[in-house]
């Protein structure tokens, strides 16, 4: 069987070799010496001034909300996983709907003006599939409006946007270190702020707003990760250089190979290095996304219609018609993408899909 994604699995003795260092430290949580050597390293890795790892990537949209969302309108994707949306109504906040560009997939920044009103606290996007937002014009929508920038950037895991991390833009950018995303610590998350009485602020919020052990900053919540999810991302790190170049041989050879001209695929942003987090697919329409889903299931192929529902369509969500995101995520459907899918398979996809088109 073969399945959209695959969790990648470090050899059990380098994960073992993590834990003894736990066990001696007889230390599981509140920021022990892994989880400060992971921070440690991904500040590194990725070129950021500042990161907090937390327990998943949900808790920090959470948490930017909570700081920086006022309870007001936030401005955001119809077309993202369900967290986005989640967390605004979650917070008491009010999604805002604009919709998506065609061919990007990300907010179509020339339609948020038209959405901002005195209520408007936020904008709140998705680097969809890794694809970087349009971020100077948001930046400059923000600015010009007096608005913060929040991205959900759980799929741009190393992206660099003209030279420098995805993660610098936007007043908060969080990502996920979930199981099935490019680099992972089981459940997990981070949290990046450039500036620093936010980034302290987000720090306390993370943990139940602490300020030593007697005295409160204010109101937090519970946004830690303990030793035992750093191991496997110490564990799993090591071997970055490998999963990005064996997710970098399933995208060349789906481009290559692909009957592209019946399909669309994800038009990259310029001045974008791209990690190969996902590959899209969007067909002409939804007869043949299905047609071809039921060829690719029948050789157990199982594909993901990702994002699907269009989250504007969400029953607790008062629905706008938001005619781009729904036309898109009625039509979309990822490949499977993962380390170790071998040529054999990839033929058999690619001939499937071909021949169902
Ligand atoms: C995975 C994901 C999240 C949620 O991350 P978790 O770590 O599962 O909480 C949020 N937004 C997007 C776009 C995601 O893909």
């Amino acid at each position: 069987m073969i399945n959209v994604t695959k969790t990648f699995f470090p050899p059990i003795e380098e994960y073992q070799e993590q834990l003894q260092r736990i066990w001696k430290n007889q230390w599981l949580t509140n920021r022990g010496e892994l989880v400060l050597e992971l921070e440690e390293k991904l500040k590194n890795y990725l070129s950021v001034d500042h990161i907090l790892v937390t327990n998943n990537g949900t808790i920090p949209i959470q948490i930017a909300l909570k700081l920086l969302g006022n309870g007001g309108e936030i401005i955001t994707t119809p077309f993202s996983y369900v967290a986005t949306s989640a967390a605004i109504v979650w917070e008491n906040c009010t999604p805002v709907f604009v919709d998506i560009h065609p061919e990007y997939l990300t907010i179509d920044e020339t339609k948020i003006e038209a959405a901002i009103t005195d209520k408007t606290t936020c904008i709140l996007a998705t680097h969809v599939f890794g694809n970087p937002c349009h971020v100077e014009a948001i930046e400059a929508i923000a600015q010009k409006h007096y608005l913060k920038v929040i991205y959900d950037a759980a799929h741009a895991f190393g992206v660099t946007c003209n030279g420098k991390s995805i993660f610098e833009y936007g007043d908060v950018s969080t990502c996920s270190f979930h199981a099935t995303k490019l680099f992972h610590t089981g459940e997990g998350g981070a949290l990046f702020a450039k500036d620093k009485a936010l980034q302290h602020q987000l720090f306390y919020s993370h943990n139940f707003g602490h300020d030593g052990p007697l005295a409160f900053h204010g109101l937090g919540i519970n946004g830690k990760i303990s030793e035992l999810q750093a191991a496997m991302g110490l564990a799993v790190f090591s071997h970055m250089e490998t999963i990005l170049s064996e997710r970098k041989r399933v995208v060349d050879f789906y481009n290559e190979n692909l009957d592209l001209s019946q399909i669309q695929t994800l038009k990259m942003r310029a001045n974008t290095q791209w990690n190969y987090s996902y590959y899209p697919v969007v067909f002409k329409d939804e007869a043949s996304l299905l047609q071809v889903q039921k060829a690719l299931n029948a050789e157990q192929i199982f594909p993901r219609r990702y994002f699907y529902p269009s989250l504007n369509t969400i029953n607790y969500i008062e629905n706008t018609s938001m005619p781009v995101s729904e036309s898109i995520a009625a039509r979309t459907l990822c490949l499977p993408l993962y380390v170790g899918l071998d040529e054999n398979d990839l033929k058999r996809i690619v001939s499937t899909i071909n021949s169902g088109l």
